[in-house]
């Protein structure tokens, strides 16, 4: 098992140096990004990341150079040839090399890299019990809904989040809670779920989706796409964050104030087992 990279196509050794100095991504954050999950060999919920990848080339204007057979064909042969079962692919294009100058230049061609890496297991704990966070100022752009290089908001806001030793920083906008610095929140409220509506405002999160399309509905528990405030989540009865490498968090705590009794709800656990079903299902061991 090795970590491994790929520059257009082609295997390389992750540690070698292979971004020009003038890489757009590299001068500018001029570029878009996913990360998969990996479980036992197999990518989950690829299609779905790459239409997501698709939209945010198309929402900055970067041309898309592969298709989504070649993407779908570089994803298995980094699995293959880093023998990594259960992992995460890093995917990033930018917008090409070209002499610096902010606008798009002429003469410029997309450049795609990856890496395969093992992923850690969840800290159990923190699955069964819940995990805490804290309120955060959203000061990110206005559009969050893009999968973009630039996350300096997303960074800072995740540090703050490490200072304080909580999970994950929850940030609010214009009095609004609108999602986590790298995962999107939901609340549970008389049994029905809320999450901030998929707008430019947020990341609309693939796992999000799956969460609202997939596994609710086989729950019967109805989803609200309506925005709240911090005032509201002292009221609900459970919370959670989710994303690609959180899968479903249930968070218990915020700035220091419990959520509902303070431990995990069976909402949630209920999500968190049905997601757990669609991943042995959509991954069998192969
Ligand atoms: N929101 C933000 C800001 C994120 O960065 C991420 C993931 O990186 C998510 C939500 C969750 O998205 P997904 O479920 O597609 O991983």
């Amino acid at each position: 098992m090795r970590e491994l990279g790929l520059v257009d196509g082609k295997i390389v050794d992750l540690m070698e140096p292979i971004v020009a100095m003038e890489d757009r991504g590299h001068q500018f954050g001029d570029g878009v990004y996913e990360v998969v999950k990996v479980y036992r060999k197999r990518c989950f919920a690829l299609v779905p990341h790459l239409e997501r990848l698709f939209r945010s080339l198309r929402e900055l204007r970067i041309p898309a150079i592969y298709t989504a057979e070649e993407l779908a064909e570089f994803h298995e042969r980094l699995i293959a040839e880093s023998e990594i079962e259960e992992g995460y692919i890093y995917l990033q294009t930018t917008r090409g090399v070209a002499p610096r100058t902010h606008g798009f230049p002429d003469q410029v061609v997309p450049r795609l890299t990856m890496s395969i890496r093992p992923s850690k297991p969840l800290p159990s704990q923190l699955v069964k019990e819940g995990a805490t966070a804290i309120w955060l100022p959203d000061e990110r752009w206005l559009r969050c809904d893009i999968k973009s290089l630039n996350l300096l908001g997303n960074i800072l806001g995740k540090q703050k989040a490490k200072e304080a030793n909580v999970f994950e920083g929850i940030m609010i906008r214009d009095g609004m809670v609108t999602e986590g610095t790298s995962t999107n929140f939901f609340v549970c409220k008389d049994g029905v779920l809320w999450t901030y509506p998929a707008s430019n405002l947020i990341l609309s999160g693939i796992t999000r989706s799956i969460v609202k399309e997939r596994l609710a509905p086989t729950l019967a528990v109805p989803v609200l796409e309506k925005a709240f405030t911090t005032a509201f989540v002292e009221s609900v009865d459970e919370a959670f964050v989710c994303g690609t490498n959180t899968e479903i968090m249930p968070i218990v705590k915020i700035s220091g104030k419990r959520i509902g009794n303070g431990a995990v709800g069976s909402v949630t656990r209920a999500l968190q087992e049905q997601y757990q079903s669609l991943i042995d299902e959509e991954c069998p061991k192969k």
